[in-house]
């Protein structure tokens, strides 16, 4: 005997949220085995982790990041589908 569930959605109006501050960073994943893992941090401009990163690769000679861009947003419920 099975059992049946019924889920309801609902639709959202979802915006960027003008008050949250978009923050960008970037970590060092060069490495044969591990990553580095060295971190900027959250920057409030992209500019910035562009010259952690210029720095980070004269310093190690690192050459590969994963950047991450986080923004905020706004979910306003709406009709029911
Ligand atoms: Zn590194």
């Amino acid at each position: 005997m099975g059992t049946t569930k019924t889920f309801r959605f609902r639709n959202y109006d979802i915006h960027p949220d003008p008050a949250g501050e978009t923050t960008y960073a970037a970590e060092c994943v060069s490495g044969d085995e591990a990553d580095c893992g060295a971190q900027s941090g959250d920057e409030d401009e992209p500019t910035k982790v562009d010259t952690w990163i210029a720095k980070h690769v004269r310093d190690t000679g690192h050459q590969r990041f994963r950047r991450t861009v986080a923004d905020y947003a706004t979910a306003e419920p709406g009709a029911w589908q």
